[in-house]
């Protein structure tokens, strides 16, 4: 049976789930938050740097910033994405004012920026505000 390893957006944890039980709802088997939120979920650089090394399952990440408008302007648009791809992708955003690290680590030139990470390698990298529907794509290309 295939698994799929998650890491738990809310503790860190890692969780190893059946492939098909995706999308019924999983949760953290230490501390009880839905493994696949059906919203865009703010984490920290310390679960971004586990989550994009561990996942098997496509993590997007919106890296934003609260003075940034194109951010503002994308952040229902990624939300409504985070919906549509539940199931299927995580979309998490990380907050590059509140760790400024990020920016170094991960080549951060200019917000928005997202970058998609499956099973520990980038995968692909795009700038500049989305439509929800272009994000969908684009995750799943
Ligand atoms: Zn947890």
């Amino acid at each position: 049976m295939a698994h799929e390893t998650l890491t738990c957006l809310d503790c860190g944890q890692l969780n190893k789930i059946p492939s098909e039980r995706l999308k019924a709802g999983p949760k953290c088997g230490t501390c009880g938050a839905k493994l696949m939120p059906a919203k865009a979920v703010q984490i920290d650089l310390k679960t971004l740097e586990k989550a994009a090394k561990r996942d098997t399952v496509p993590l997007v990440v919106d890296f934003w910033a609260p003075w940034c408008g194109p951010c503002r302007m994308m952040a229902p648009e990624f939300t409504k994405a985070a919906g549509d791809l539940s199931g299927r992708a995580r979309l998490v955003k990380l907050n590059t004012q509140d760790h400024q690290a990020a920016g170094a680590k991960y080549g951060i030139r200019g917000i928005p920026t997202m970058i998609q990470f499956r099973k520990g390698r980038e995968v692909r990298r795009q700038s500049g505000a989305m439509q929800a529907s272009a994000i969908v794509g684009w995750a799943q290309a």
